[in-house]
């Protein structure tokens, strides 16, 4: 665990967050400034910063196979919703502890700004 970084202080419960779902690999909680009706961020338990660093292709599947299941929990698995992650300083991440996004609930814009 990285002791400095936020999204491991809300694995170890250090800092509270709205968990929707959660494994003995992965964590889903609500994003603290939500940018559609469903923003739910699915990250690793363990401390991986960027996608780049993310070597195993196994925790990488298992995190894409729960966002989908947030998808359905939250309802909008038939409506449609979008998966993110963000990475380095051009793709916007701002939080460097590999999460992605699940938004869902309203119709998102294509291409992203
Ligand atoms: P990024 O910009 O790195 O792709 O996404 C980081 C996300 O983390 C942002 O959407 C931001 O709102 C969210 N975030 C930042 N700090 C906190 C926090 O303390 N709690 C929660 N639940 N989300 C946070
Ligand atoms: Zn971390």
């Amino acid at each position: 665990m990285a002791d400095a970084c936020l999204f491991c202080r809300i694995v170890s419960g250090e800092i509270p967050a709205k968990i929707v779902r959660q494994d003995d690999r992965a964590i889903a909680f609500r994003d603290i400034s939500p940018q559609a009706p469903t923003h739910v961020l699915v990250i690793p338990r363990r401390h991986v910063a960027t996608l780049g660093e993310a070597t195993d292709t196994g925790e990488l599947g298992h995190l894409l196979r729960m966002a989908a299941e947030v998808a359905e929990q939250e309802g909008v698995a038939t409506t449609g919703y979008r998966t993110v992650i963000n990475t380095n300083g051009d793709g916007g991440q701002t939080v460097f502890h590999l999460h992605l996004h699940v938004l869902g609930g309203r119709a998102l814009a294509w291409p992203p700004g």
